[in-house]
């Protein structure tokens, strides 16, 4: 099995910042796929999938970010999958904000 370390440590119904930092690097190549519902599998202009190709990103990343992604749509009821989605846009939007804070690197936090 993978050991990248712990979605469910980390816990699915708490989507803090190390999840987002765990797949802040997927997060950011999706962002660049060409399709907005990209599943990064077989789709045409998936960034994900080139850098895997390219090297730049580890195929078990993607395969533990996918697993979560499957847990989340598992979700055995509409209220439930509507929770689970609210989860995973608030990971991406961690994500972004540790972006935003990576990139002012040097600035003054307010
Ligand atoms: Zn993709």
């Amino acid at each position: 099995m993978l050991d990248t370390p712990g979605v469910r440590e980390l816990g699915l119904w708490d989507a803090d910042q190390g999840l987002a930092d765990t797949f802040t690097e997927i997060l950011d190549l999706a962002d660049r796929c060409l399709y907005r519902d990209c599943r990064h599998q077989k789709e045409p202009g998936c960034a994900v999938q080139a850098a895997i190709r390219a090297g730049e990103l580890d195929e078990s990343r993607l395969a533990s970010y996918r697993r979560l992604g499957e847990e989340l749509a598992g979700q055995p009821t509409e209220a439930d999958r509507r929770e689970a989605a609210r989860q995973v846009s608030k990971a991406a939007e961690v994500a972004a904000h540790a972006r935003a804070r990576r990139a002012d690197n040097g600035w003054r936090e307010r």
